[in-house]
């Protein structure tokens, strides 16, 4: 046998050899498998369960800040509400949660033209003297710009950051603009600034404000942070122009009181052959205050609860074990998701696939991951079960969200039916955020992207291999 010909066999052995390995690495869903899933996807276009979880979490809690008393009566909420749904081990893990009050803030500008205008203090925020704090304002558009201005440019000012967000499906626009809120205020404070006014991190062209955490550096003084809306922050600039001097005011008593008692809630629809091992599905249950928390988290916690409930109810059981967690105090540092991390002691490893629902009340519209190469195969399979979906088939490198961070963190790989956000940041953080928000039939559809998504990675007949490393979250 001439040595080409010879190469050519071993090389087809070879090729033969390889595909064999990956599909014994990646084997196929089971035809009953995919009928279930099937199943679920048309379920749950005509479920009204998610919808109705999410009328009853904003009218009969609302608000939800960490430490409030709205937080308490969200955790004994999702108690009720996961036995109500008939889930397994239903049950609370206590966690200490930071408790920061809002009080009451004004924001006015004096001169050249004085008005007040609507305004939210940031999350976290330190409060101001009774009469309030007055200085002449400077704009800057960014955190690159403040850095950039000549020595004592800010100091004993106030900064106006005017940095406009753009709108993405994605929520990369949000990730670009919010280091103006986190770190804003320390960075004007190191320059010896006295007070900070924010343009809302925020798509809306409404008159309002929208709130989130800062996080102030440990090194420099904490000065009061303030957020106007869109529209405000466009007047607030035109009164710059001319080159007048533009004098402002912030009043706020928001203030920290001790920490507070709060709680992760979990639930669980158990495994059968591979009962030990745990599908995870995390939304929060905290919410900011201005608003009901309708879309931020309500729409996630529910998502989540009405996956479990439509699984539960399919004749097959599940192989793993599908186990929703209601974190505590994603919004204010993320206190649940880093208990429930302590807690698992070395445990992590037992979660082998994780799902998070943060980013609104749908539609998805895409499917996104981050698995282990040799998975691969097994979410294209996914992809095409979800065909009638009509999603697109997004990267292997989602971060997931903040509250399965410290999971992903741990090598847990993550499955993401990515919600659109192309509207989310119009009402996100806002008083905004109700139930009118909600679009009952993009949230059918999210439901339905996520119950067969969780009801397959549940059924894998494979092993979902640990991942390496994972992208820090994007927000
Ligand atoms: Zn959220």
């Amino acid at each position: 046998m001439p040595a080409s010909k010879t190469l050519i066999l071993v090389g087809t052995l070879l090729t033969f050899l390889a595909s064999a390995s990956a599909a014994e690495k990646s084997p196929s869903f089971s035809k009953a498998d995919l009928a279930a899933a099937g199943q679920l996807r048309e379920r749950a276009l005509a479920d009204a369960t998610a919808y109705e979880l999410i009328s009853s979490l904003t009218t009969e809690v609302g608000p939800r800040s960490a430490g409030s008393s709205g937080d308490k009566a969200a955790v004994a909420w999702g108690l009720r509400e996961m036995q109500r749904l008939g889930f397994a081990n239903v049950r609370s893990m206590d966690v200490t949660v930071p408790h920061w009050v809002r009080g009451e803030a004004e924001f006015s500008v004096l001169a050249p033209w004085p008005q007040s205008m609507p305004t939210l203090a940031l999350g976290g925020s330190v409060g101001t003297p009774a009469e309030g704090i007055e200085a002449e304002a400077v704009m800057v558009k960014d955190l690159d710009a403040l850095k950039a201005l000549p020595a004592d440019a800010v100091r004993d000012r106030i900064v106006f950051f005017n940095n406009r967000m753009e709108r993405t499906r994605d929520g990369s626009g949000y990730g670009r603009a919010v280091p103006v809120r986190t770190a804003g205020p320390s960075a004007a404070a190191a320059l010896g600034a006295i007070g900070v006014v924010i343009r809302s991190i925020s798509t809306s062209d409404e008159r309002f404000p929208h709130t989130g955490a800062i996080r102030y550096a440990a090194d420099v003084p904490r000065i009061p942070a303030v957020a106007i809306s869109n529209p405000d922050a466009d007047a607030l600039a035109r009164q710059f122009e001319n080159g007048k001097s533009v004098r402002v005011r912030i009043r706020s008593s928001s203030r920290d009181l001790a920490p507070a008692p709060s709680a992760n809630v979990i639930g669980e629809i158990p495994g059968t052959d591979l009962a030990g091992e745990i599908v995870i599905l995390g939304a929060h249950l905290d919410s900011w205050d201005p608003g009901v928390g309708a879309i931020d988290d309500g729409a996630g916690v529910a998502i989540m609860m009405a996956t479990a409930k439509l699984i539960s109810g399919l004749d097959q059981k599940p192989r793993r074990t599908i186990r929703v967690v209601l974190f505590a105090n994603e919004e204010f540092g993320t206190s649940g998701s880093r208990a429930y991390v302590e807690a698992l002691q070395g445990d992590a490893a037992r979660h082998v696939l994780g799902f998070e629902a943060d980013f609104g009340a749908g539609p998805v519209w895409r499917l996104s991951s981050r698995v282990n190469s040799a998975q691969l195969p097994a979410v294209d399979q996914i992809f095409r079960a979800l065909a009638p979906l009509k999603l697109a088939r997004g990267g292997n490198e989602v971060s997931g969200g903040a509250d399965l961070d410290g999971l992903a963190k741990l090598g847990m790989p993550l499955m993401s039916p990515d919600l659109d956000g192309t509207k989310y940041f119009d009402v996100h953080h806002t008083a905004n955020d109700t139930l009118a928000k909600v679009d009952p039939v993009a949230l059918r559809q999210a439901v339905a992207a996520f119950a067969a998504t969780v009801w397959l990675g549940a059924q894998y007949p494979g092993e979902w291999e640990r991942v390496q490393t994972v992208k820090p979250p994007r927000r």
